[in-house]
């Protein structure tokens, strides 16, 4: 039987070996942190302290602001200095972030009690994942607490645990993989028993032949491990889904309208980490990796932290950079500077040469088909392409623009080199701009 897999997609070169057997490690306390209102999707949180303030490390810092969002704590013991602009990665432009300066070692805040899952109701288990701010940590900073409560005419029957870990580059999912199999399983057990399931399966790519194993001889009962085909992007939500399960999300539609729940190993063990040592997620796992750093690594960084401080610790920049990308090359977003704080969704700092990314000149379109062929979505980039360089957005949506969930996977194979992603990005901001200001 071949491996599990969907339509689509490329195989661009993986360039784990980089990182992937750098164990984890942690960076030191940073003596000053960047904390971002807007760390997750939805409404940014609300500040509740103001400068002057003293925090403990893992105190609340910042209030969920509506239904979709998350509380902030702060990740070092220090004093609040100012709630300043800065430029966000994902955003393209300043935003609030509190900034908070090292005073002390840690001195901890945690959330009570901290006890095994198997001791908390399902409410309990849900209220603690909203406490302590927990978001989905693949990158799409979804609050974990929302998923994990759906309408009550969705019937949720599987919980998909996402180790596919398609982007190159990226590493860090891997390592987790690696070395905190058995906290990943708690942390999947708490989600089962928040969601109701008998059943979770956890999809890897056959990349990861250590990492399947040692899933395997953590799982135990209920929890399967399947193996995926290595292709990008097999970690997006419903490409995983249909691969696992051959379940279709409709478009516009969720996973939980065919019963699933998709959650990151990263974010079950950040689930283990707040149920069971009552931490709040201060924390993440990053890969600083690429040819333009002298030392690939995977460490755990407090939020808040420089990626200049961490591409340091990764030896610092080679002399022919060419970019600096927040996530891996396929998705993540290339930053003007180096002085950005990671954020609950950083997955990797990729520092991308000159050699790597080359001269890119393009052409028009040669109607070669190999961008259809590509899109995991169905869609026909070539045609997206013609409506939105023509700003004919209203056509460019009933062609599907809406559902391009901006994988690249056609800029990538592309035999002109035309950015055909860049342009649906922007496509889809101006036509939601420009429905947001008509409905005023
Ligand atoms: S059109 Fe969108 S979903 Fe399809 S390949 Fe291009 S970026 Fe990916
Ligand atoms: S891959 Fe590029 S050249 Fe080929 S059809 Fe698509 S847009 Fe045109």
């Amino acid at each position: 039987m071949g491996l599990l897999s969907f339509k689509g997609g490329v195989h661009p070169p993986e360039k784990k070996t980089l990182s992937e057997d750098v164990p984890l490690s942690r960076a030191p306390l940073p003596g000053k942190v960047f904390v971002f209102l807007a760390n997750h999707a939805g409404v940014p949180a609300k500040p509740i302290v103001q400068p002057g303030d003293d925090v403990k490390t893992g105190q609340k810092i910042a209030e969920a602001a509506g239904f979709i969002s998350a509380n902030l704590h702060s990740p070092v013991t220090g004093k609040v200095v100012e709630i300043s602009k800065m430029y966000h990665p994902v955003l393209g432009k300043p935003q609030d972030a509190i900034v908070i300066e090292k005073t002390s070692d840690d001195d901890w805040e945690l959330l009570e009690p901290a006890k095994s899952y198997e001791e908390f109701s399902r409410d309990e288990i849900i209220e603690r994942i909203k406490e302590a701010g927990i978001v989905g940590l693949g990158g799409a900073t979804f609050p974990t607490h929302v998923k994990l409560n759906p309408p009550k005419d969705k019937k949720i029957d599987v919980l998909i645990i996402n180790g596919a870990e398609c982007e190159p580059y990226l590493t860090v999912d891997y390592r987790l993989m690696l070395e905190m199999s058995e906290k990943i399983i708690r942390g999947i057990r708490a989600l089962m028993k928040a969601l109701g399931v008998e059943k979770a399966i956890i999809g890897i790519e056959d990349n990861k032949p250590k990492a399947i194993r040692r899933m395997k001889e953590a799982a135990g009962d209920g929890i399967e491990v399947r193996v995926l085909k290595t292709k990008y992007p097999q970690g997006a939500e419903k490409q995983l889904i249909y691969a696992l399960t051959k379940r279709i999300v409709p478009s516009g539609g969720l996973p939980m309208d065919v019963g699933v729940v998709v959650q990151n190993v990263g974010t079950a063990f950040a689930v283990y980490e707040a149920i069971e040592l009552g931490k709040p997620l201060i924390e993440r796992a990053v890969t600083v990796t690429g040819e333009g750093v002298k030392k690939p690594i995977n460490i755990v960084a407090r939020i808040g932290t420089l990626a200049s401080e961490l591409i340091e610790l990764a030896g610092g920049m080679e002399a022919n950079v060419d970019r600096v990308v927040f996530g891996g090359p396929m998705m993540g977003i290339a930053v003007p500077k180096i002085d950005i704080p990671v954020m609950k969704g950083t997955s990797g700092i990729t520092v991308m040469t000159k050699e790597v990314v080359g001269e890119r000149e393009s052409f028009p379109c040669i109607r070669c088909g190999g961008c259809v062929k590509a899109c995991p979505m169905y869609l026909q980039p070539f045609q997206l392409y013609l409506y939105t360089s023509n700003r004919l957005y209203d056509r460019a949506v009933d062609e599907g623009l809406m559902d391009c969930m901006e994988c690249g996977s056609c800029s990538y194979v592309c035999p002109a080199n035309i950015d055909l992603v860049k342009s649906f990005k922007l496509a889809k901001k101006v036509y939601r701009a420009l429905k947001g200001g008509a409905k005023k």
